[in-house]
């Protein structure tokens, strides 16, 4: 299943809630401030799910906020059932380690989007090396830099400006002035802020 590339605010109207897919949009403008309904024809109407239902809507809602491909949130889902102690936690800390959405967390981007195109466009250094991947998982002592030729570029000032006063978790450091973050820990599901009941979503692969 290839990478959704239509209207993304139908996504969060889908859902219910904000993704923060659109970056400076989503904190100026947000359709979702004004109207909550569910996109098409007869969205207003929302419908009573199953409990099947549930699952794959709390999957979805998931996958979306990070914005990875359905093979490979499985591939995802599959390491976290292999590693030790809770698999829904071990799934979100996977997804959370990656460098994309560690670029946003840190606030160097205005989304997981834009985070992607700083990297894939090598602006990203990890370690002081180019990474050029932005489902690298992060570990514990690296070190995240913004390239130093895109420090004053708008969009990134931009990020800095209305994302700088951010909290960000606490199991990253963030130095603004350098464009630098470093992994202090691996996360816990406490310092995971996003709004999905994982284990719902382990309960929908594991049927
Ligand atoms: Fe979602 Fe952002 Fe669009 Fe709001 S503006 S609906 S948060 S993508």
């Amino acid at each position: 299943m290839g990478r959704y590339i239509g209207p993304v605010c139908r996504l969060c109207r889908r859902e219910g809630i904000k993704l923060f897919l659109k970056g400076e949009k989503c904190l100026t403008k947000c359709i979702l401030d004004r109207r909550r309904k569910l996109p098409g024809q007869h969205g207003e109407l929302r419908r009573k799910l199953t409990e099947y239902g549930k699952r794959l809507r709390e999957k979805q809602k998931l996958r979306r906020i990070y914005n990875v491909r359905e093979e490979q949130f499985i591939r995802y889902f599959e390491m976290a059932t292999k590693m030790s102690g809770n698999t829904g936690e071990n799934f979100l800390q996977i997804l959370e380690r990656r460098l994309d959405n560690v670029v946003y967390r840190l606030g160097f981007s205005l989304s997981r989007n834009h985070a992607r195109q700083l990297i894939v466009h090598g602006h990203i250094l990890v370690n002081g090396k180019v990474v050029d991947i932005p489902s690298y998982l992060v570990d514990v002592g690296d070190v995240i830099t913004v390239k130093e030729d895109m420090r004053e570029n708008p969009d990134v000032q931009r990020a800095l400006e209305i994302r700088g006063d951010w909290t960000v978790p606490a199991w990253l450091d963030r130095n603004s002035s350098s464009l630098t973050g470093r992994v202090l820990a691996l996360p816990i599901r406490d310092q995971i802020d996003v709004p999905v009941d994982e284990n719902l979503v382990v309960e929908f692969y594991s049927r």
